[in-house]
């Protein structure tokens, strides 16, 4: 599998472009502020961007999506709680074939009602749900500690221990710590938190 992984923007999100090898077939993960960097990688490599993969609607991912939209024809795949404008409506156990990569769908609401995490050829996708040695924050509007408490499905996924496969960079390496923390003290999304 292509597999390439960049942190994007202020709040450091990570955005990924994937693809398929035989196929030339891409799809970005995640485009968050500025994905023309993801773009700029998957054409030098001679990759076609054929869908967005959205893990969560929060705006330090999806922000970009409308616009990598326009330029690449790429359909947006979002999961059909998502707010933001779709192509393409997941539901959990859905398979989305990018070329011939196959993307699995598996919807885990806690950090947001609409989370999903993707697996892909032995990498897990996790977004906000779940980051190395921590969980994503359950104290935002939509957030439920109890859902992500039934997540824990998650804590063995592959390659959890690898920095490919959260939603932010961490120099913690090792397993996935689970039960989590109470609340991860990140402050990458702090503008997300309601006003007062
Ligand atoms: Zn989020």
């Amino acid at each position: 599998m292509f597999f390439e992984q960049y942190v994007i923007g202020a709040m450091q999100n990570f955005g990924y472009v994937i693809g398929d090898p035989a196929t030339k077939v891409a799809a970005v993960v995640d485009p968050s502020f500025d994905a023309r960097v993801l773009q700029k990688v998957a054409g030098e490599n001679g990759y076609a961007i054929a869908f967005i993969f959205d893990t969560h609607h929060h705006p330090d991912h999806v922000f970009d999506n409308e616009r990598l939209a326009n330029e690449s024809g790429a359909k947006v795949a979002a999961h059909r709680l998502s707010n933001v404008r779709k192509d393409l409506i997941l539901e959990d156990g859905m398979v989305v074939k990018v070329g011939e990569l196959k993307v699995k769908v598996v919807h885990t609401p806690g950090h947001s009602p609409d989370s999903c995490c993707y697996l892909v050829a032995g990498h897990a996708f996790t977004g906000d749900c779940l980051f190395v040695g921590d969980c994503g924050r359950v104290d935002l509007p939509g957030s439920s500690v109890e859902q992500i408490g039934r997540t824990t499905r998650f804590g063995r996924a592959p390659s959890t221990s690898s920095s490919g496969s959260c939603g932010r960079p961490s120099r913690w390496e090792g397993p996935v710590r689970w039960p989590p923390a109470p609340v991860s003290s990140s402050a990458a999304l702090a503008s997300l938190r309601p006003s007062p």
